[in-house]
């Protein structure tokens, strides 16, 4: 595994995705995860599997101190009250005294959102949450926000398909890290002809390629969602080769 340092805090580069996993297929899939030693988990209030998450880290027995756990506020949830409350009940659902990450899942409600990160911030000082983050935000709204709170992350949809080269640098000017989210484009990006290419160069396949070209960027870490052990053990098998500078150009002129 490849750790980001982000504030001061070790964060494992690849994480789990878990948006559409509910039930005994995100059981299922977060127990395999955790078994192939995944350590860094994506959920959200609105994905409604925190609980069932929080009954498998409970039994996984997995040290508190090696997970990274990152939620996001319900877009309805943005008052200072809801952060609160409706964090309070994610931790009791997740079963654990505090998460690692607390994200504004949208930037809905922007006109409060000095009162959301306030009320964020009071969780750091309470305990109940490390750090706190934003999603979906643009370069202007991340840049507001990070001037009023240490913000952690800017998780995004991110990919070979999509340049997102502005956020990437905005975060980076402040310190914090990028989450690219969808780094699989859902899928599209196993049909892209340079990119299943290079991976045939490396005997990789072409997602693989995805992630590690993701994650071959200064403070870019990857979060991509997987159901069953082949494409959870895919994912991970990306440490064991290396892109060249060409090959990151190229896949980098995809998006345009
Ligand atoms: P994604 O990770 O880009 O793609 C998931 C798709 O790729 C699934 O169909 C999966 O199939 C397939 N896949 C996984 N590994 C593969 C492999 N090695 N080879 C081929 N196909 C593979 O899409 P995503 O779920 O949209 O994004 C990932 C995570 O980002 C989400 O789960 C969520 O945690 C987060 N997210 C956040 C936001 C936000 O607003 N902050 C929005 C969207 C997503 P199987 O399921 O069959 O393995």
């Amino acid at each position: 595994m490849q750790y980001l340092e982000v504030h001061g805090h070790k964060v494992p580069a690849l994480g789990l995705g878990t948006w559409q996993l509910r039930g005994a297929a995100c059981r299922d899939s977060v127990e395999e995860a955790l078994d192939l030693g995944y350590r860094h988990i994506d959920t959200a209030q609105m994905y409604g599997n925190e609980d069932v998450i929080g009954e498998v880290l409970q039994r996984a027995g997995v040290d508190r101190a090696e997970l990274f756990l990152t939620t996001k506020l319900d877009n309805r949830n943005h008052a200072a009250q809801a952060v609160i409350r409706s964090t309070e009940r994610g931790l009791s659902d997740l079963r654990t005294e505090y998460v690692d990450l607390l994200l504004i899942h949208w930037p809905t409600d922007y006109h409060i959102v000095d009162e959301t990160l306030d009320a964020m911030m009071q969780l750091c000082d309470d305990g109940k949450v490390r750090h706190i983050g934003v999603s979906n935000f643009s370069t202007e709204q991340f840049r507001e926000a990070a001037e009023q709170a240490p913000i952690f992350t800017n998780q995004i949809e991110y990919h070979p398909l999509r340049n997102q080269d502005a956020l990437v640098e905005a975060a980076r000017m402040r310190g914090a890290m990028l989450t690219a989210y969808s780094p699989l484009a859902r899928g599209r990006v196993t049909r892209e002809p340079a990119l299943v290419e290079i991976a045939a160069a490396h005997g990789k396949t072409a997602a693989q390629v995805s992630l590690r070209w993701l994650l071959q960027q200064e403070m870019v870490s990857a979060i991509p969602k997987a159901r069953g052990r082949a494409h959870l053990q895919a994912n991970m098998a990306i440490f064991d080769f290396e892109l060249s500078d060409e090959e990151c150009q190229r896949i980098r002129s995809i998006a345009g």
